[in-house]
């Protein structure tokens, strides 16, 4: 994964001209910890969990990025998912850096109290990086409201201080913005606003969408409310389909009573969804779902990521072939990590903002990324992702040549691109 993340750095680099050694310097993460964490467990046993935190690279500001709890996660997943956060606060112009962290944990497992005392172990064993001006995380799989209180309270109980910006995504009583749980959905949906036209996607067009968790539902409602026809969704357990477009507040009770979207409407398979005719397919469920071979199989004339990573490198060049264009999740998914910016300089000014003022916020600064996405894009004749990375790798550069000798330990401050 961290290699596939790299390869689209050395691509964008390559445009740009950017020198061998700033390349260099963002190939690897700033650094990369493991932990041991030891939990008790309610049948009294001690089990013994692999936690990680990963600080990619800091030259535009404290590291951002949150923490998932999962079975899957490991150092190179980390990694990959730590360099993207650079990008991305690079993308959207957040003066921050990139980081991610979590623990390899099937947190379903987990009874309450083992899960808090996962989460709390976890600051623990990180709290010397845990800082408004060091490292900053926020919720991700498995790590959203309750998880993130606890693991506020605990870095708050080992500086023995308020720490309310060292860590985002809290509940509102907590110090958490408005806005902040529907930021990815709705940061989704105003990309697709900027660029619909682009992606030539008129009035009624049909949108096919993988997952129906918190941003799928959040973004998935916002399109139908603006006339488009989300005429499929998918989550773990199936998938349901209306060609004349679903019933969204039907078929969210219906998952909520049953637990899946399966049996709701039309017979789809689980995993056709990503090959069914519509005009735009949003992968918003898991990493690397779109390889090169399937994604010859689409059926679609655009893609918008709302998950991290969904469209494997080796399948770029095919989409591109296939004249399939890619809103990139550096650009599409961004809506979170800005509301919890928002959340951090709330939280350090102690001026708390009303919803409609996160709102328009986030709204203006999506538009004027957006609009800089399609810029590069239209100036280097490339697709929007290399876009994006252009954008960003710039912005990185910049801060890198600002900082002049500071950015390498024995000097020489290089950095034009
Ligand atoms: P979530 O846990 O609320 O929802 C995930 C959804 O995916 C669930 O509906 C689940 O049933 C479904 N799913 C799991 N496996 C599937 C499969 N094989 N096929 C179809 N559906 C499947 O997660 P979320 O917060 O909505 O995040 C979704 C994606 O967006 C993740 O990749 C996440 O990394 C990314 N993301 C989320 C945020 C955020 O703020 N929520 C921000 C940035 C990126």
């Amino acid at each position: 994964m961290f290699h596939d993340a790299k390869a689209r750095l050395d691509s964008a680099a390559a445009t740009l001209g950017v020198t061998a050694e700033v390349v260099e310097r963002l190939r690897y993460p700033d650094e990369t910890l493991c932990a041991s964490l030891p939990i008790r467990l309610d049948d009294g046993s001690i089990r013994v969990l692999k936690g990680f935190r990963c600080r990619y690279n800091e030259v535009r500001g404290p590291t951002k990025g949150g923490i998932r709890f999962h079975p899957s996660v490991g150092i190179d997943e980390v990694m990959a998912l730590a360099f993207w956060m650079t990008i991305k606060t690079a993308v959207v112009d957040l003066p921050f850096g990139g980081a991610k962290g979590g623990v390899a944990v099937d947190a379903k497992g987990l009874s309450p109290r083992e899960l808090e005392g996962v989460a709390r172990a976890y600051v623990r064993a990180f709290a010397e990086m845990i800082d408004e001006d060091r490292d900053i995380p926020a919720p991700d799989m498995y790590t959203g409201g309750i998880v993130i209180a606890w693991m506020t309270d605990e870095i708050t109980a080992l500086e023995r201080r308020p720490m309310p910006a060292a860590i985002t995504g809290k509940p509102r009583q907590l110090g958490g913005s408005l806005g902040r749980d529907t930021a990815t959905g709705d940061g989704a949906f105003l990309c697709l606003e900027r660029l619909a036209d682009r992606l030539g996607l008129g009035q009624g067009a049909s949108i096919a969408v993988q997952g129906f968790g918190n941003a799928a539902r959040v973004f998935a409602r916002r399109a139908a409310e603006a006339g488009y026809r989300v005429t499929a969704v998918s989550d773990s357990s199936g998938a349901a389909h209306d060609p004349g477009g679903l019933d969204l507040d039907a078929l969210a009770s219906h998952k909520n009573e049953t637990g899946s979207v399966e049996g709701f409407a039309g017979a789809l398979d689980r995993d056709a969804l990503l090959t069914t005719e519509c005009d735009l397919l949003v992968p918003a469920a898991l990493g690397g779902v779109i390889d090169a071979d399937l994604a010859r199989k689409l059926r679609c004339k655009a893609i918008l990521e709302i998950a991290n990573g969904p469209v494997q490198p080796a399948a770029d060049a095919v989409l591109e072939e296939c004249r399939i264009d890619v809103v990139p999740d550096i650009l599409a998914n961004a809506g979170g990590v800005i509301v919890s910016y928002f959340e951090w300089v709330q939280n350090r000014t102690g001026d708390y903002w009303a919803a409609g003022t996160v709102a328009e916020r986030l709204a203006e600064r999506l538009r004027t990324s957006t609009d800089a996405v399609v810029e590069r894009a239209e100036r280097h004749a490339c697709g929007l992702r290399q876009g994006a990375y252009l954008l960003a790798l710039e912005r990185l550069c910049a801060a890198i040549a600002a900082k002049g000798t500071q950015a390498f330990y024995n000097g020489g401050g290089a950095g034009d691109a």
